[in-house]
């Protein structure tokens, strides 16, 4: 027995040091996105502890298949992001809230508003989030990989196997977000500036409101004076996930044996 563990030992040694650097080196393709990705799924699903659960289950997947993905993991870690919190979301049962944590999610990222005096209109920080949490989660998730997260309608696309179709759903989406923000905008900072608006304001009739804005010129000239709504939404700083919730994705440990005879 003993000289089969004497021989066996410098074989693990050899395995734990290359376990090691394959931790590292999936560390260091991963870890950068951790973040992201957590702020992606908090503000889906609306939750820290369902989000920190789907956080830790998209990197173990990631772990399991590493290095599969290649060099080039982030379109692949958010999109399979997505998947797990809406699948989340469609088996979640009503939660009574009682542990709930607020979350902060109108402040604005100085580094990344399109103009640097929304920085400090918390209003439209507000109006934005309230627009984004009305979009299906379907939308709005696509909708962040894209502002938020910088990722192009064709890595989308590629990744969810809908070629082709992304680029039309994202601009409609889009095209519809921006437009529900600065109407509103428009109603609410630029009524005085026509006649025709402020009876319709006072009216509260936002199927006409929008008709009207679309029609009259004066007030779509108003609308260009607006920042666009999508920038904002990129800008919204992210969620910072719980300090743990790193450590323990990220720590050097064995990778978990996928099969018992290896
Ligand atoms: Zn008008």
């Amino acid at each position: 027995m003993e000289a089969v563990a004497a021989a066996a030992a410098p074989v693990e040694g050899r395995e734990a040091r290359s376990l090691a650097g394959e931790r590292e080196a999936f560390n260091s393709l991963y870890r950068p996105h951790f973040e992201a990705v957590y702020d992606f799924v908090v503000r889906i699903v609306g939750e820290r502890e369902p989000a920190t659960k789907i956080v830790r289950r998209v990197f173990a997947l990631a772990w399991s298949t590493f290095p599969e993905q290649g060099n080039d993991v982030a379109a692949w870690l958010f999109t399979t992001a997505r998947i797990c919190a809406l699948d989340a979301l469609r088996y979640r049962r009503d939660r009574n809230g009682a542990d709930r944590e607020p979350l902060h999610l109108t402040r604005v990222n100085g580094d990344r508003v399109p103009d640097a005096t929304i920085v400090f209109d918390r209003a439209l920080a507000e109006l934005v989030w309230d627009a984004a949490s009305t979009l299906s989660r379907e939308d709005y998730s696509l909708f962040a990989l894209h502002v938020r997260h910088d990722l192009s309608p064709d890595a989308i696309g590629e990744q969810l196997g809908l070629n082709g179709r992304v680029s039309l759903r994202l601009a409609r989406t889009r095209e519809a977000f921006d437009e529900h923000v600065i109407f509103r905008l428009v109603a609410a900072r630029a009524r005085h500036t026509c006649g025709g608006l402020d009876v319709l304001v006072a009216r509260h009739d936002e199927h006409e409101l929008a008709k009207h804005i679309r029609r009259c010129t004066r007030c779509r000239e108003t609308t260009r004076a607006f920042v666009s709504p999508a920038a904002v939404l990129g800008s919204l700083a992210p969620v910072a996930p719980p300090p743990a919730l790193a450590r323990e994705i990220f720590k050097s440990r064995p990778r978990r044996r996928l099969f018992g005879i290896l």
